[in-house]
Protein backbone atom coordinates (compact mmCIF):
# COMPACT_ATOMS: atom_id res chain seq x y z
CA UNK A 1 0.00 0.00 0.00
CA UNK A 2 1.91 3.09 -1.13
CA UNK A 3 1.68 5.73 0.95
CA UNK A 4 2.01 8.71 -1.72
CA UNK A 5 1.89 8.40 -5.47
CA UNK A 6 5.43 10.17 -5.74
CA UNK A 7 7.91 11.03 -3.33
CA UNK A 8 10.55 13.56 -4.61
CA UNK A 9 13.80 13.66 -3.28
CA UNK A 10 14.85 17.41 -3.20
CA UNK A 11 13.37 20.49 -3.30
CA UNK A 12 15.48 22.62 -5.76
CA UNK A 13 14.13 23.54 -9.29
CA UNK A 14 13.95 20.08 -10.52
CA UNK A 15 12.09 18.50 -7.55
CA UNK A 16 9.31 21.68 -7.17
CA UNK A 17 8.50 21.29 -10.80
CA UNK A 18 7.96 17.49 -10.48
CA UNK A 19 6.43 17.89 -7.92
CA UNK A 20 4.12 20.51 -8.80
CA UNK A 21 3.29 19.13 -12.48
CA UNK A 22 2.64 15.55 -10.19
CA UNK A 23 0.08 17.50 -8.30
CA UNK A 24 -1.57 18.90 -10.84
CA UNK A 25 -1.88 15.57 -12.87
CA UNK A 26 -3.91 14.76 -9.52
CA UNK A 27 -0.89 12.68 -7.66
CA UNK A 28 -0.30 12.70 -3.88
CA UNK A 29 3.61 13.92 -3.45
CA UNK A 30 5.84 14.44 -0.96
CA UNK A 31 8.55 16.33 -1.25
CA UNK A 32 11.64 15.21 1.02
CA UNK A 33 14.31 17.87 0.98
CA UNK A 34 17.66 17.62 2.94
CA UNK A 35 18.30 21.13 4.09
CA UNK A 36 15.51 23.45 6.10
CA UNK A 37 13.93 25.27 2.92
CA UNK A 38 13.56 24.50 -0.62
CA UNK A 39 15.54 26.22 -3.44
CA UNK A 40 19.24 24.71 -3.80
CA UNK A 41 21.48 25.81 -6.15
CA UNK A 42 17.79 26.78 -8.47
CA UNK A 43 17.07 29.21 -5.85
CA UNK A 44 20.45 30.79 -5.77
CA UNK A 45 20.72 30.77 -9.90
CA UNK A 46 20.44 33.98 -12.10
CA UNK A 47 17.57 31.84 -13.25
CA UNK A 48 18.51 32.46 -16.66
CA UNK A 49 16.33 29.60 -18.74
CA UNK A 50 17.24 29.20 -22.37
CA UNK A 51 13.87 28.26 -24.56
CA UNK A 52 13.12 28.46 -28.03
CA UNK A 53 9.71 29.51 -29.95
CA UNK A 54 8.73 31.45 -26.60
CA UNK A 55 6.09 33.96 -26.11
CA UNK A 56 8.71 36.37 -25.45
CA UNK A 57 10.89 36.07 -28.40
CA UNK A 58 7.76 36.68 -30.49
CA UNK A 59 6.93 39.96 -28.73
CA UNK A 60 9.78 41.09 -29.73
CA UNK A 61 9.84 40.11 -33.17
CA UNK A 62 12.27 37.22 -32.81
CA UNK A 63 11.35 34.21 -35.05
CA UNK A 64 12.64 30.96 -33.37
CA UNK A 65 11.71 27.19 -32.98
CA UNK A 66 12.50 24.21 -31.14
CA UNK A 67 13.30 22.12 -34.21
CA UNK A 68 16.18 24.91 -34.51
CA UNK A 69 17.32 24.61 -30.74
CA UNK A 70 17.76 20.99 -30.93
CA UNK A 71 20.18 21.48 -34.64
CA UNK A 72 22.29 24.04 -32.05
CA UNK A 73 21.72 21.80 -29.48
CA UNK A 74 22.96 18.83 -31.20
CA UNK A 75 25.84 20.76 -33.03
CA UNK A 76 27.19 21.88 -30.44
CA UNK A 77 27.36 18.90 -28.40
CA UNK A 78 28.68 17.32 -31.37
CA UNK A 79 25.93 14.69 -31.04
CA UNK A 80 27.13 13.11 -27.96
CA UNK A 81 23.68 13.43 -26.23
CA UNK A 82 21.05 11.42 -26.95
CA UNK A 83 18.93 12.76 -29.88
CA UNK A 84 15.30 11.34 -28.44
CA UNK A 85 16.01 13.47 -24.88
CA UNK A 86 17.14 16.48 -26.59
CA UNK A 87 14.25 16.70 -28.95
CA UNK A 88 12.17 15.80 -25.53
CA UNK A 89 13.97 18.90 -23.61
CA UNK A 90 13.92 21.54 -26.50
CA UNK A 91 9.81 21.15 -27.19
CA UNK A 92 8.92 20.82 -23.19
CA UNK A 93 11.40 23.70 -22.55
CA UNK A 94 9.34 25.96 -24.75
CA UNK A 95 6.05 24.87 -22.29
CA UNK A 96 7.41 24.74 -19.18
CA UNK A 97 8.65 28.37 -19.37
CA UNK A 98 5.29 29.59 -20.27
CA UNK A 99 3.60 27.28 -17.62
CA UNK A 100 6.01 29.08 -15.40
CA UNK A 101 4.96 32.72 -16.81
CA UNK A 102 1.48 31.36 -16.24
CA UNK A 103 1.63 30.97 -12.38
CA UNK A 104 3.74 34.40 -11.66
CA UNK A 105 7.21 34.07 -13.03
CA UNK A 106 8.08 37.19 -14.88
CA UNK A 107 10.21 37.57 -18.02
CA UNK A 108 9.53 41.14 -19.08
CA UNK A 109 9.73 40.98 -23.23
CA UNK A 110 13.10 43.16 -23.81
CA UNK A 111 16.52 42.63 -25.12
CA UNK A 112 19.08 43.25 -22.60
CA UNK A 113 22.22 42.35 -23.92
CA UNK A 114 23.93 44.41 -26.85
CA UNK A 115 23.38 42.69 -30.47
CA UNK A 116 26.15 40.19 -31.55
CA UNK A 117 28.20 42.30 -29.28
CA UNK A 118 31.05 41.91 -26.69
CA UNK A 119 29.69 38.98 -24.40
CA UNK A 120 29.34 39.16 -20.95
CA UNK A 121 28.17 37.11 -18.30
CA UNK A 122 24.62 38.29 -17.63
CA UNK A 123 23.23 39.21 -13.63
CA UNK A 124 19.83 38.67 -12.88
CA UNK A 125 19.81 42.67 -12.37
CA UNK A 126 18.78 42.76 -16.03
CA UNK A 127 15.71 40.52 -16.79
CA UNK A 128 15.07 40.07 -19.98
CA UNK A 129 16.28 38.01 -23.19
CA UNK A 130 19.85 37.70 -23.94
CA UNK A 131 21.58 35.52 -26.02
CA UNK A 132 23.31 33.48 -23.57
CA UNK A 133 25.89 31.30 -25.19
CA UNK A 134 26.92 31.28 -29.00
CA UNK A 135 23.00 30.88 -30.23
CA UNK A 136 21.25 33.55 -32.30
CA UNK A 137 18.42 34.55 -32.16
CA UNK A 138 18.60 35.02 -28.10
CA UNK A 139 17.40 31.90 -26.10
CA UNK A 140 18.74 33.27 -22.14
CA UNK A 141 15.11 33.78 -20.43
CA UNK A 142 16.15 35.83 -17.34
CA UNK A 143 12.94 36.07 -14.99
CA UNK A 144 13.01 38.96 -12.45
CA UNK A 145 14.24 38.08 -9.15
CA UNK A 146 16.64 35.44 -10.44
CA UNK A 147 16.26 31.50 -9.89
CA UNK A 148 14.12 32.08 -6.41
CA UNK A 149 11.63 33.35 -8.61
CA UNK A 150 10.72 29.82 -10.01
CA UNK A 151 11.34 28.05 -6.73
CA UNK A 152 9.07 30.48 -4.75
CA UNK A 153 6.35 30.24 -7.54
CA UNK A 154 6.46 26.80 -7.41
CA UNK A 155 6.47 26.15 -3.94
CA UNK A 156 3.46 28.36 -3.78
CA UNK A 157 1.64 26.67 -6.48
CA UNK A 158 2.43 22.74 -5.20
CA UNK A 159 1.27 23.95 -1.85
CA UNK A 160 -2.02 25.02 -3.12
CA UNK A 161 -2.05 21.54 -5.04
CA UNK A 162 -1.85 19.65 -1.73
CA UNK A 163 1.65 19.03 -1.93
CA UNK A 164 3.57 18.10 1.53
CA UNK A 165 7.27 18.68 2.23
CA UNK A 166 9.56 17.22 4.90
CA UNK A 167 12.83 19.49 5.49
CA UNK A 168 16.00 18.42 6.99
CA UNK A 169 15.42 15.17 6.07
CA UNK A 170 18.05 13.63 3.73
CA UNK A 171 17.19 10.67 2.15
CA UNK A 172 20.00 7.71 1.92
CA UNK A 173 18.21 4.48 0.69
CA UNK A 174 15.76 3.70 -1.58
CA UNK A 175 13.50 0.56 -1.02
CA UNK A 176 13.44 -1.58 -3.86
CA UNK A 177 11.62 -4.76 -4.61
CA UNK A 178 11.82 -7.16 -7.52
CA UNK A 179 13.61 -4.30 -9.47
CA UNK A 180 10.88 -1.58 -8.83
CA UNK A 181 11.62 0.92 -6.50
CA UNK A 182 8.87 1.36 -3.77
CA UNK A 183 9.92 4.30 -1.82
CA UNK A 184 12.57 5.85 0.70
CA UNK A 185 13.83 4.74 3.65
CA UNK A 186 14.54 7.93 6.02
CA UNK A 187 15.92 7.16 9.56
CA UNK A 188 15.13 3.56 9.20
CA UNK A 189 11.79 4.04 8.52
CA UNK A 190 9.81 3.10 5.20
CA UNK A 191 7.54 5.75 3.20
CA UNK A 192 5.85 3.66 0.16
CA UNK A 193 5.35 5.42 -3.21
CA UNK A 194 4.27 4.38 -6.86
CA UNK A 195 7.00 6.55 -7.67
CA UNK A 196 10.29 8.22 -6.79
CA UNK A 197 11.89 10.90 -8.30
CA UNK A 198 15.88 11.96 -7.98
CA UNK A 199 15.78 15.54 -7.73
CA UNK A 200 18.81 15.68 -5.31
CA UNK A 201 20.97 18.11 -7.75
CA UNK A 202 24.29 17.37 -8.48
CA UNK A 203 27.88 16.18 -7.14
CA UNK A 204 29.87 19.30 -6.75
CA UNK A 205 30.39 19.06 -3.28
CA UNK A 206 32.02 15.37 -3.13
CA UNK A 207 35.18 15.14 -4.43
CA UNK A 208 35.85 12.15 -4.82
CA UNK A 209 32.63 11.82 -6.92
CA UNK A 210 34.13 14.65 -8.85
CA UNK A 211 37.42 12.30 -9.49
CA UNK A 212 35.29 9.61 -10.91
CA UNK A 213 32.83 11.96 -13.14
CA UNK A 214 34.54 14.81 -13.26
CA UNK A 215 38.09 14.99 -13.70
CA UNK A 216 38.51 17.85 -15.48
CA UNK A 217 37.60 19.36 -12.24
CA UNK A 218 40.88 18.02 -10.86
CA UNK A 219 43.09 17.91 -13.55
CA UNK A 220 46.27 19.28 -12.93
CA UNK A 221 46.01 20.36 -9.64
CA UNK A 222 47.93 19.36 -6.51
CA UNK A 223 45.91 16.30 -4.09
CA UNK A 224 44.93 18.46 -1.41
CA UNK A 225 43.31 21.02 -4.11
CA UNK A 226 39.51 20.94 -3.36
CA UNK A 227 38.27 23.15 -6.20
CA UNK A 228 35.26 25.72 -5.61
CA UNK A 229 32.08 25.46 -6.24
CA UNK A 230 29.03 28.09 -6.40
CA UNK A 231 26.27 24.87 -5.76
CA UNK A 232 24.13 24.95 -3.30
CA UNK A 233 25.37 22.78 -0.49
CA UNK A 234 22.96 19.79 -0.60
CA UNK A 235 24.55 19.13 -4.50
CA UNK A 236 26.41 15.96 -2.26
CA UNK A 237 25.98 13.63 -5.26
CA UNK A 238 23.48 11.46 -3.26
CA UNK A 239 21.37 11.44 -6.36
CA UNK A 240 24.18 10.02 -7.99
CA UNK A 241 24.45 7.37 -5.00
CA UNK A 242 21.18 6.41 -5.22
CA UNK A 243 20.32 5.48 -8.17
CA UNK A 244 23.64 3.62 -9.03
CA UNK A 245 22.60 1.35 -5.40
CA UNK A 246 19.68 0.45 -7.35
CA UNK A 247 21.27 -0.35 -10.78
CA UNK A 248 20.99 2.83 -12.76
CA UNK A 249 23.07 3.50 -15.45
CA UNK A 250 25.26 6.27 -14.66
CA UNK A 251 26.40 8.74 -17.00
CA UNK A 252 28.06 11.86 -17.82
CA UNK A 253 31.85 12.47 -17.43
CA UNK A 254 32.79 15.63 -17.78
CA UNK A 255 28.96 17.51 -18.40
CA UNK A 256 27.86 21.11 -16.50
CA UNK A 257 30.04 23.46 -16.60
CA UNK A 258 33.42 23.71 -15.01
CA UNK A 259 34.26 27.81 -15.30
CA UNK A 260 37.47 29.58 -15.99
CA UNK A 261 38.70 31.95 -13.65
CA UNK A 262 41.55 33.71 -12.72
CA UNK A 263 43.44 31.12 -10.61
CA UNK A 264 44.55 32.82 -7.25
CA UNK A 265 45.43 30.01 -4.42
CA UNK A 266 47.44 32.50 -2.40
CA UNK A 267 46.17 35.77 -2.52
CA UNK A 268 44.03 36.88 0.42
CA UNK A 269 40.93 38.18 -0.83
CA UNK A 270 39.18 40.79 0.91
CA UNK A 271 35.68 40.82 -0.32
CA UNK A 272 34.92 40.88 -4.08
CA UNK A 273 38.52 42.20 -6.04
CA UNK A 274 36.78 43.63 -9.30
CA UNK A 275 36.94 42.07 -12.63
CA UNK A 276 40.37 41.18 -14.39
CA UNK A 277 41.50 44.02 -16.82
CA UNK A 278 39.86 44.25 -20.06
CA UNK A 279 43.00 45.36 -22.30
CA UNK A 280 44.34 41.77 -21.47
CA UNK A 281 44.80 38.87 -23.81
CA UNK A 282 45.14 34.99 -22.83
CA UNK A 283 47.76 32.79 -24.22
CA UNK A 284 48.49 29.45 -24.06
CA UNK A 285 51.74 27.99 -22.31
CA UNK A 286 53.65 28.59 -25.86
CA UNK A 287 52.67 32.54 -25.31
CA UNK A 288 50.16 31.73 -27.84
CA UNK A 289 46.94 33.83 -28.73
CA UNK A 290 44.29 31.01 -29.02
CA UNK A 291 40.69 32.77 -28.88
CA UNK A 292 38.68 35.11 -28.74
CA UNK A 293 39.19 36.55 -24.72
CA UNK A 294 35.31 37.44 -24.64
CA UNK A 295 34.10 34.45 -25.69
CA UNK A 296 30.84 33.39 -23.62
CA UNK A 297 31.14 31.19 -20.29
CA UNK A 298 29.51 28.52 -22.56
CA UNK A 299 32.38 28.08 -24.61
CA UNK A 300 35.28 29.46 -23.19
CA UNK A 301 36.10 26.48 -20.94
CA UNK A 302 36.37 23.55 -23.83
CA UNK A 303 38.77 26.64 -25.77
CA UNK A 304 41.12 26.28 -21.93
CA UNK A 305 40.59 22.50 -22.16
CA UNK A 306 42.24 22.22 -25.61
CA UNK A 307 45.04 24.53 -24.49
CA UNK A 308 45.96 21.95 -21.86
CA UNK A 309 43.27 23.27 -19.02
CA UNK A 310 45.79 26.41 -17.87
CA UNK A 311 46.12 29.20 -20.24
CA UNK A 312 47.07 33.07 -18.91
CA UNK A 313 45.91 36.34 -18.81
CA UNK A 314 48.27 39.43 -20.15
CA UNK A 315 48.10 43.08 -18.96
CA UNK A 316 50.49 45.90 -18.72
CA UNK A 317 51.19 48.40 -15.60
CA UNK A 318 48.97 50.86 -17.53
CA UNK A 319 45.78 48.07 -17.56
CA UNK A 320 46.52 47.60 -13.50
CA UNK A 321 46.75 51.74 -12.97
CA UNK A 322 43.90 52.02 -15.20
CA UNK A 323 41.41 50.85 -12.70
CA UNK A 324 38.50 52.84 -11.91
CA UNK A 325 35.96 51.91 -8.66
CA UNK A 326 33.56 54.75 -9.50
CA UNK A 327 33.05 52.42 -13.14
CA UNK A 328 30.47 49.53 -12.80
CA UNK A 329 31.44 45.50 -13.62
CA UNK A 330 34.00 44.53 -16.33
CA UNK A 331 35.22 48.51 -17.13
CA UNK A 332 35.78 48.72 -13.13
CA UNK A 333 39.18 46.05 -13.67
CA UNK A 334 40.78 45.20 -9.90
CA UNK A 335 42.21 47.17 -8.05
CA UNK A 336 45.91 48.74 -8.44
CA UNK A 337 46.69 47.53 -4.94
CA UNK A 338 44.73 44.00 -4.87
CA UNK A 339 47.48 43.09 -8.33
CA UNK A 340 50.33 43.99 -6.21
CA UNK A 341 49.37 42.04 -3.34
CA UNK A 342 48.36 38.77 -5.98
CA UNK A 343 51.97 39.86 -7.10
CA UNK A 344 53.73 39.55 -3.60
CA UNK A 345 51.66 35.96 -3.02
CA UNK A 346 53.35 34.81 -6.27
CA UNK A 347 49.72 34.13 -7.98
CA UNK A 348 50.58 36.68 -10.23
CA UNK A 349 54.10 36.94 -12.07
CA UNK A 350 55.61 40.14 -12.89
CA UNK A 351 58.88 41.26 -14.85
CA UNK A 352 59.73 44.69 -16.59
CA UNK A 353 59.60 43.22 -19.94
CA UNK A 354 57.53 40.87 -22.09
CA UNK A 355 60.80 38.59 -22.39
CA UNK A 356 61.22 38.35 -18.69
CA UNK A 357 57.46 37.81 -18.41
CA UNK A 358 58.08 34.78 -20.47
CA UNK A 359 60.74 33.41 -18.87
CA UNK A 360 58.72 33.86 -15.36
CA UNK A 361 56.27 32.00 -16.97
CA UNK A 362 57.50 29.46 -19.10
CA UNK A 363 56.20 30.76 -21.98
CA UNK A 364 58.76 31.33 -25.52
CA UNK A 365 59.85 34.85 -25.52
CA UNK A 366 59.25 35.54 -29.38
CA UNK A 367 55.57 34.03 -29.41
CA UNK A 368 54.43 35.70 -26.33
CA UNK A 369 56.18 39.26 -27.79
CA UNK A 370 54.88 38.57 -31.33
CA UNK A 371 51.00 37.78 -29.23
CA UNK A 372 51.27 40.75 -27.74
CA UNK A 373 52.48 43.07 -31.15
CA UNK A 374 49.72 41.41 -33.21
CA UNK A 375 46.90 42.50 -30.58
CA UNK A 376 48.67 46.37 -30.36
CA UNK A 377 48.75 46.17 -34.15
CA UNK A 378 45.08 45.28 -34.87
CA UNK A 379 43.76 48.00 -31.90
CA UNK A 380 45.39 50.26 -35.06
CA UNK A 381 43.09 48.48 -38.01
CA UNK A 382 40.72 48.02 -35.64
CA UNK A 383 40.09 44.37 -36.61
CA UNK A 384 41.52 41.32 -34.40
CA UNK A 385 43.04 39.31 -37.13
CA UNK A 386 42.45 35.94 -36.10
CA UNK A 387 39.94 35.53 -33.54
CA UNK A 388 37.41 38.65 -34.64
CA UNK A 389 37.32 39.91 -30.99
CA UNK A 390 35.58 43.30 -30.67
CA UNK A 391 38.81 45.67 -29.91
CA UNK A 392 36.34 48.86 -29.02
CA UNK A 393 37.31 50.37 -26.07
CA UNK A 394 40.47 48.41 -25.39
CA UNK A 395 44.04 49.85 -25.08
CA UNK A 396 47.33 48.21 -25.71
CA UNK A 397 49.64 46.64 -23.91
CA UNK A 398 52.65 48.32 -23.98
CA UNK A 399 54.36 49.98 -20.65
CA UNK A 400 55.95 47.80 -18.62
CA UNK A 401 56.11 46.46 -15.82
CA UNK A 402 53.71 43.84 -17.23
CA UNK A 403 51.80 40.78 -15.73
CA UNK A 404 50.45 37.19 -16.50
CA UNK A 405 47.85 35.57 -13.68
CA UNK A 406 46.73 31.97 -14.38
CA UNK A 407 43.18 31.51 -16.06
CA UNK A 408 42.10 28.28 -15.43
CA UNK A 409 38.98 25.80 -15.35
CA UNK A 410 38.87 26.05 -11.58
CA UNK A 411 35.30 26.60 -10.37
CA UNK A 412 32.40 24.09 -10.70
CA UNK A 413 29.32 25.43 -11.89
CA UNK A 414 27.60 22.69 -12.07
CA UNK A 415 27.85 18.69 -13.38
CA UNK A 416 25.70 16.59 -15.04
CA UNK A 417 26.65 12.91 -14.23
CA UNK A 418 23.68 11.38 -12.77
CA UNK A 419 21.34 8.40 -13.52
CA UNK A 420 20.35 8.16 -17.75
CA UNK A 421 16.88 9.65 -18.15
CA UNK A 422 14.98 8.78 -21.22
CA UNK A 423 12.55 11.45 -23.14
CA UNK A 424 10.09 11.26 -20.58
CA UNK A 425 12.16 11.64 -17.30
CA UNK A 426 12.37 7.49 -16.49
CA UNK A 427 15.60 6.54 -15.00
CA UNK A 428 17.49 3.31 -16.87
CA UNK A 429 19.27 0.97 -16.54
CA UNK A 430 22.91 -0.24 -18.29
CA UNK A 431 20.49 -2.06 -20.90
CA UNK A 432 18.61 1.21 -21.08
CA UNK A 433 15.07 -0.28 -19.58
CA UNK A 434 13.57 1.90 -17.28
CA UNK A 435 13.61 1.10 -13.79
CA UNK A 436 10.50 0.81 -12.56
CA UNK A 437 9.24 3.21 -10.40
CA UNK A 438 12.10 5.84 -10.50
CA UNK A 439 12.13 8.81 -12.46
CA UNK A 440 15.30 11.60 -12.10
CA UNK A 441 15.99 14.92 -13.17
CA UNK A 442 18.38 18.20 -12.94
CA UNK A 443 21.67 17.28 -12.25
CA UNK A 444 20.78 14.01 -10.85
CA UNK A 445 19.75 12.81 -13.88
CA UNK A 446 22.30 12.42 -16.85
CA UNK A 447 21.66 12.94 -20.56
CA UNK A 448 20.62 17.00 -20.95
CA UNK A 449 23.43 18.38 -20.18
CA UNK A 450 26.50 17.46 -22.10
CA UNK A 451 30.54 18.32 -21.89
CA UNK A 452 29.56 21.80 -24.28
CA UNK A 453 26.93 24.01 -22.08
CA UNK A 454 24.62 25.40 -24.94
CA UNK A 455 25.02 28.45 -22.93
CA UNK A 456 23.56 30.32 -19.38
CA UNK A 457 20.28 28.52 -19.04
CA UNK A 458 21.09 24.85 -19.91
CA UNK A 459 21.17 23.82 -16.49
CA UNK A 460 18.06 25.75 -15.28
CA UNK A 461 15.91 24.87 -17.91
CA UNK A 462 16.67 21.09 -17.82
CA UNK A 463 16.15 21.16 -13.80
CA UNK A 464 12.30 22.48 -14.31
CA UNK A 465 11.95 21.16 -17.71
CA UNK A 466 12.62 17.42 -16.75
CA UNK A 467 10.73 17.94 -13.95
CA UNK A 468 7.90 18.45 -15.01
CA UNK A 469 8.34 16.21 -17.73
CA UNK A 470 9.00 14.02 -14.45
CA UNK A 471 5.85 15.06 -12.82
CA UNK A 472 3.49 14.36 -16.07
CA UNK A 473 4.95 11.31 -16.58
CA UNK A 474 4.44 10.07 -13.13
CA UNK A 475 0.55 11.41 -13.14
CA UNK A 476 0.02 9.76 -16.44
CA UNK A 477 1.23 6.66 -15.55
CA UNK A 478 -0.89 6.48 -12.10
CA UNK A 479 -3.59 6.84 -14.40
CA UNK A 480 -3.07 4.04 -16.39
CA UNK A 481 -2.79 1.81 -13.36
CA UNK A 482 -6.06 2.98 -12.01
CA UNK A 483 -7.92 2.62 -14.96
CA UNK A 484 -5.90 -0.96 -14.98
CA UNK A 485 -7.01 -1.71 -12.12
CA UNK A 486 -10.76 -0.59 -12.29
C1 LIG B 1 25.08 30.81 -8.20
C2 LIG B 1 24.53 29.98 -9.34
C3 LIG B 1 24.10 30.60 -10.50
C4 LIG B 1 23.57 29.82 -11.54
N1 LIG B 1 23.02 30.44 -12.62
C5 LIG B 1 22.42 29.70 -13.56
C6 LIG B 1 21.64 30.31 -14.58
O1 LIG B 1 21.43 31.52 -14.60
N2 LIG B 1 21.10 29.50 -15.55
C7 LIG B 1 21.28 28.14 -15.54
O2 LIG B 1 20.80 27.48 -16.44
N3 LIG B 1 21.94 27.53 -14.54
C8 LIG B 1 22.47 28.27 -13.54
N4 LIG B 1 23.07 27.64 -12.50
C9 LIG B 1 22.97 26.17 -12.40
C10 LIG B 1 21.55 25.76 -12.06
O3 LIG B 1 21.02 26.65 -11.11
C11 LIG B 1 21.48 24.33 -11.52
O4 LIG B 1 22.15 23.44 -12.38
C12 LIG B 1 20.04 23.84 -11.42
O5 LIG B 1 19.21 24.83 -10.88
C13 LIG B 1 20.01 22.56 -10.57
O6 LIG B 1 18.68 22.23 -10.26
P1 LIG B 1 18.39 20.87 -9.51
O7 LIG B 1 16.95 20.86 -9.21
O8 LIG B 1 18.97 19.75 -10.26
O9 LIG B 1 19.24 20.99 -8.16
P2 LIG B 1 19.02 21.96 -6.93
O10 LIG B 1 18.26 23.19 -7.31
O11 LIG B 1 20.35 22.15 -6.32
O12 LIG B 1 18.10 21.13 -5.96
C14 LIG B 1 18.54 19.93 -5.37
C15 LIG B 1 17.95 19.86 -3.98
O13 LIG B 1 18.09 18.54 -3.48
C16 LIG B 1 18.41 18.60 -2.11
N5 LIG B 1 19.01 17.33 -1.73
C17 LIG B 1 20.24 16.86 -2.05
N6 LIG B 1 20.43 15.63 -1.56
C18 LIG B 1 19.28 15.29 -0.90
C19 LIG B 1 18.86 14.14 -0.17
N7 LIG B 1 19.65 13.07 -0.03
N8 LIG B 1 17.64 14.14 0.38
C20 LIG B 1 16.82 15.21 0.25
N9 LIG B 1 17.17 16.33 -0.42
C21 LIG B 1 18.38 16.37 -1.01
C22 LIG B 1 19.32 19.80 -2.04
O14 LIG B 1 19.43 20.29 -0.71
C23 LIG B 1 18.65 20.77 -2.99
O15 LIG B 1 17.70 21.58 -2.34
C24 LIG B 1 23.56 28.41 -11.44
C25 LIG B 1 23.99 27.79 -10.26
C26 LIG B 1 24.45 28.56 -9.21
C27 LIG B 1 24.81 27.86 -7.93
Amino acid sequence: MADYDLIVIGGGGAGLAAAAAAAEGGCTVLVVEAEERIGGSTALSDGVFNAAGTSVQRSLGLEDSTEAYFDYYMTLNAWRQPAGLIRSFCENATSTLEWLMSLGVEIPARLVHKVKGVVYPCSAATPGLYAAGVEWPPRGHIPVGGGAAYTDVLYQYAGSKGVEFAFNTRVQALLSEGGAVTGIEVEGQPIRSHAVALAAGGIAHDKDLLARWFPDALAGYEDDYVPATISAAGSRGDGLRLAEAVGGLIEGVNCGLLGSMAYFPRTEVKGFPGYQPTSLIYVNQTGRRFADETAPYAVMPGLIKAQGGLVWGIFDEAARLRSDPTLSGYAQGWSPDFVLAAVAAGDIRSAPTLAGLAEATGMDPAVLEGAVAHYNEDLGTGVDRYYLRSLDGLYPIASGPFYAFQYRLCNVGLTGAGVRIDAQGRALDPALNPIPGLYAAGESGAGVLGERYVGGGNAVANALTMGRVVGQTVAATVREHEVEAA
